[in-house]
């Protein structure tokens, strides 16, 4: 199936490992220019490397920088001034019990996971409109559709990121720009890894027993891979989904148990 993408251009954000680099592959593959962004230079080099091993035929931009930041965001705009499409995307906050977090905690995951993404579409939105062309896409968590108890902080700064969107996506549809969130349930990338870890800290349980148990308590007896992820993220960035804003998009390969 060819989703119509190519020739469009994407910054995508902490997409040097796991989810986010799923979503870089999936759209490269499908012709779209990518800048992608990381902290670490050696594994963003290195993800940059295996995504034009992937697509040799698209521009691959790395660019090194922490992206909860005004000079980190900056230098990824600069790299890709007018994208068609933006993946939000940073680190989750760190798991714990909210008893112990003050206000540089939660300002923390305010500012990584709702403000940033806030300020990367104040940026790149007006200009999409103007354009008549425009994907956006959060990356959040399937915590916004079912809290996890040791991840209050993210429960509730991702809650804040979808009431906003959930405004200003209805605002901009009409002008041919989506704005939705992919909500992930437990997907096998080192941020799943240091959750099980903290949750085996906090159980008593060896590693490899509590990531035995967490597999085996899922309908689909597996973790998802980045993989899936991006294959989905590449979908709702292409013409063909111009008819979806406004979503939580749930892919947990039915982790969630509700019928809605
Ligand atoms: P991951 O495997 O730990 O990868 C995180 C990526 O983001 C890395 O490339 C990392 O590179 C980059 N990054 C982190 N903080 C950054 C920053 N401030 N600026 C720029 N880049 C940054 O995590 P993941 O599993 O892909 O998760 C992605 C998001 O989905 C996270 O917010 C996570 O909480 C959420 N999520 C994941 C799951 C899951 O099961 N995997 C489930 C629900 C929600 P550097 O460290 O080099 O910067």
């Amino acid at each position: 199936m060819d989703l119509g993408l190519r020739g469009k251009r994407a910054i995508v954000c902490a997409a040097s490992r796991g989810l986010g680099k799923g979503c870089a592959l999936a759209l490269a593959r499908e012709g779209v220019d990518v800048v992608i962004t990381g902290r670490n230079v050696e594994s963003l080099e290195a993800a940059a490397a295996e995504i034009r091993a992937a697509a040799p035929d698209v521009a691959v931009t790395p660019v090194a920088g922490d992206i909860t930041t005004e000079e980190g965001r900056a230098a990824a705009l600069a790299a890709c001034p007018e994208p068609d499409i933006l993946v939000n995307n940073a680190g989750g906050p760190p798991p714990g019990d909210f008893r112990d977090w003050g206000r540089e905690d939660w300002f923390g995951a305010v500012n990584a996971n709702m403000f940033t993404p806030i300020e990367l579409i104040r940026s790149t939105v007006d200009g999409m409109m103007d354009r008549d062309f425009g994907r956006i896409v959060n990356i959040t968590s399937s915590a916004v559709k079912a809290p996890i108890g040791i991840l209050g902080l993210s429960n509730g700064a991702r809650s804040g990121l979808t009431g906003f969107v959930a405004g200003l996506s209805r605002e901009t549809v009409a002008r041919g720009v989506t704005i939705n969130n992919i909500l992930p349930g437990p997907f096998d990338t080192d941020r799943l890894a240091s959750n099980i870890k903290a949750t085996a800290a906090k159980s008593g349980r060896d590693i490899a027993a509590e990531t035995e148990a967490r597999r085996n308590g899922l309908p689909a007896k597996r973790f998802g891979t980045p993989e899936e992820f991006g294959a989905l993220c590449a979908f709702v960035c292409s013409p063909l989904a111009g008819y979806i804003t406004g979503q939580n998009l749930l892919i947990d390969g039915g982790a969630y148990p509700g019928t809605f």
